[in-house]
């Protein structure tokens, strides 16, 4: 947040959020992700709440499923998997922080003949994008039905799909949609609904059960939010909502794509190299790129946050240790962002010794915002 001490005016006691309200945010959110004919559960708690959740009754189903983990967050989902029950198959990309081949998800269904596949679609700690169209096409040719972590596309990836979505898709609204962080969503179709099975011996209420949602809120009159709403969360969400609704999702994702764009010019200008070489598996609100041999990453992070007020951010560990991203989520997705955040980048190696056209860099992002269509 800001770094001269003001401070956010946040009402302590905000009126209380009307269940008409609640449920039309569940209607807006399926509206966003273009699945009218699934039901939308509100889940408090930020999204990781919600994988787990997801994860804990799709795993008490005992059924053979394929994790994809390109991520700490999938390496999570299968071991919440397997703990439910789950008889687990793991795919990962041949190399750490890279997006995983449809052909590889084909062998392990063919392989496995496993009845569910889970995939988180974009990864903005590594800034690539899962082959989410792929997947789900193989995925139905096997019958196998498909939980989507979405949290880090909705709002900045192509997600409406002309051949139907994912029957489980987890989104929060706090990365392209610019929302709270505090409660996250899920989409569940029919096929969605089948898989999730509540655990042997399960206690008759679960913080972690998309079953107990439904139960209490989708299959009463819905008149009364289930459990204590969480009204600040609620009222943001909505304010969020109205935003994206107000640009257009398809904007808000133009926007991003465009971010994207401007920063992958704009870093192969300077003279490095990009994470991810081809642009429709690079993510609409991060963008990798590899420093130079010989200049230490923890010194080009901390000359741009101290010289430039930027944060770049290091890619996760285990993963090339060269790899720095560049932030373009939400209020970011836009020139102002992009260009400090290029021209950090090669300013920032050229203090840390090593050697950027930063000028280049900064030019190359001006020509992608002229020229876009
Ligand atoms: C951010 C993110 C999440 C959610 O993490 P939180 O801890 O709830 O912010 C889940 N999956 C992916 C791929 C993410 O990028």
């Amino acid at each position: 947040m800001s770094t001269f001490g003001e401070r956010w005016a946040v009402p302590l006691d905000p009126p209380p959020f009307p269940a008409s309200r609640y449920e039309r945010l569940g209607e807006r959110i399926g509206g966003l992700l273009s699945v009218a004919d699934q039901d939308v559960v509100l889940v408090p708690g930020e999204a990781i709440v919600a994988l787990e959740a997801v994860a804990r009754e799709a795993g008490a189903s005992g059924r053979r499923i394929i994790n994809v983990a390109t991520s700490v967050y999938g390496r999570l989902f299968g071991e919440w998997l397997a703990a439910g029950g789950a008889t687990v198959t793991t795919v990962s990309p041949d190399s750490a922080g890279r997006p995983v081949e449809a052909e590889a998800v084909r062998a392990a269904l063919e392989a496995t003949g496993a009845q569910a596949i889970a995939f988180v679609h974009g990864e903005a700690a590594t800034g690539i994008v899962n082959p989410l169209a792929e997947i789900l096409a193989l995925a139905r040719e096997h019958g196998a039905v498909t939980i989507v972590d979405a949290v880090a596309s909705v709002g900045a990836e192509p997600l409406a799909l002309d051949s139907g979505g994912p029957d489980i898709t987890v989104i929060g609204p706090q990365k392209a949609l610019g929302g709270p962080a505090g409660v996250s969503a899920v989409a569940v179709g029919p096929r969605g609904w089948e898989l999730l099975t509540r655990p042997v011996g399960a206690p008759s209420f679960s913080s972690l059960s998309l079953l107990d949602i439904r139960r209490d809120w989708l299959d009463t009159d819905r008149t009364a939010i289930p459990g204590t709403p969480h009204a600040h969360d609620l009222w943001a969400l909505e304010t969020a909502l109205d935003a994206v609704e107000a640009e257009g999702v398809a904007q808000r994702i133009a926007r991003h794509r465009l971010a994207a764009a401007a920063a992958r010019r704009g870093v192969e200008a300077l003279g490095l190299e990009l994470w991810v070489a081809a642009e429709g598996s690079a993510s609409g609100l991060t963008t990798g790129a590899l420093l130079p041999a010989g200049v230490e990453r923890g010194a080009v992070v901390a000359a741009a946050r101290e010289r430039f007020g930027v944060v770049l951010a290091p890619g996760p560990v285990g993963v090339d240790e060269r790899l720095v991203r560049i932030a373009h989520t939400g209020r970011n997705a836009a020139f102002p962002a992009v260009a400090a955040a290029v021209a950090a980048l090669g300013g920032a190696i050229e203090a840390a010794g090593g050697e950027a056209s930063t000028g280049a860099g900064a030019a190359a992002v001006a020509r992608a915002y002229a020229s876009r269509p």
